[in-house]
């Protein structure tokens, strides 16, 4: 069995559960790889340096954040410290684990998205110069040769651009997914600081247990919005390229992968 876990990036988030729960099952057998967000620490070094943050919402009601050059930097060394934390948070429950940096080992690719689109007002405006990327690739193999040596493989939200040889930022949530076919993965399991998809977000009795139970992808969109929205499409993707297990689930519980997989979040796959 093999499995795909993403944490998100939120300043502030609980890593010791997480951490403490893989150490464990990784020592029982199970293979895992981490898949890790970098926005919160990516925000605070942006406020450190004086450095804008600018999020974009799409036409087609996606946010994301505008990445010139200066950004670009800050955000591989915002993934650079946050993985550090969690191979240091892992170790320190006895878990040894390989930072993937895509400029070493090429192990996920990114085209570079130059011009962001951006809706406001009524108006779609053309942003040029962004330094973030769309994947192109995850090569399974390189992430499987981690797992064979025994470390668990940390995947930061970073693509290498063939073209220039930069890392580009990617959304994390979508290179879960990617990542979990090209392991071949039997279940991915997307954590965030909600207990999964819910209609009404301030409601947690209103969440969403299963997919089919609202019958669409369409039907369950309606209820996403801001990130979540990601989140929902980087799960579809999953879906569509036939990972056989899928929850959206809550990260800040004390045994977060077996709370998913005690369907208590949301199963995108039943
Ligand atoms: P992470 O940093 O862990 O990746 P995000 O903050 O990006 O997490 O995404 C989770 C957020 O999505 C929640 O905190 C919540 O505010 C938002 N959200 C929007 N719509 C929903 C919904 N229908 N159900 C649950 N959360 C939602």
């Amino acid at each position: 069995m093999i499995g795909v876990v993403k944490i998100g990036g939120a300043e502030g988030n609980e890593l010791g559960s997480l951490m403490s729960e893989l150490a464990t099952r990784v020592a029982d057998g199970e293979k895992w790889v981490l898949v890790h967000g970098a926005s919160g620490i990516m925000d605070r070094l942006c406020r450190e340096r004086g450095v804008e943050i600018r999020m974009v919402t799409s036409p087609s009601g996606y946010r994301s954040r505008y990445v010139g050059e200066k950004e670009r930097e800050l955000f591989r060394e915002a993934a650079l410290a946050y993985g550090d934390r969690i191979k240091s948070s892992l170790a320190d429950f006895g878990a040894s684990a390989e930072f993937l940096d895509p400029e070493t080992t090429e192990g996920v690719f990114a085209d570079r998205k130059d011009v962001l689109r951006e809706y406001s007002g009524g108006r779609t405006r053309i942003l040029r110069g962004n330094y973030s990327g769309t994947i192109s690739s995850v090569r399974g193999e390189k992430i499987i040769s981690v797992i064979e040596r025994g470390l668990i493989p940390i995947l930061p939200p970073l693509g290498l651009d063939s073209g220039s040889g930069l890392s580009l930022n990617i959304d994390g949530d979508r290179l879960a997914a990617s990542a979990a076919k090209a392991v071949d993965a039997d279940i991915l399991v997307i954590l965030s600081n909600v207990p999964g998809l819910m209609k009404d977000i301030n409601d947690p009795g209103s969440l969403i247990k299963s997919r089919t139970s609202e019958g669409s992808w369409e039907k369950l969109e309606e209820y996403a919005v801001g990130n979540m929205k990601r989140k929902l499409l980087a799960c579809r993707e999953a879906f569509d390229l036939g990972v056989p297990n899928i929850h959206l689930a809550d990260g800040r519980v004390s045994e977060p992968l077996k709370n998913a997989e005690r369907g208590n979040g949301t199963c995108l796959t039943l």
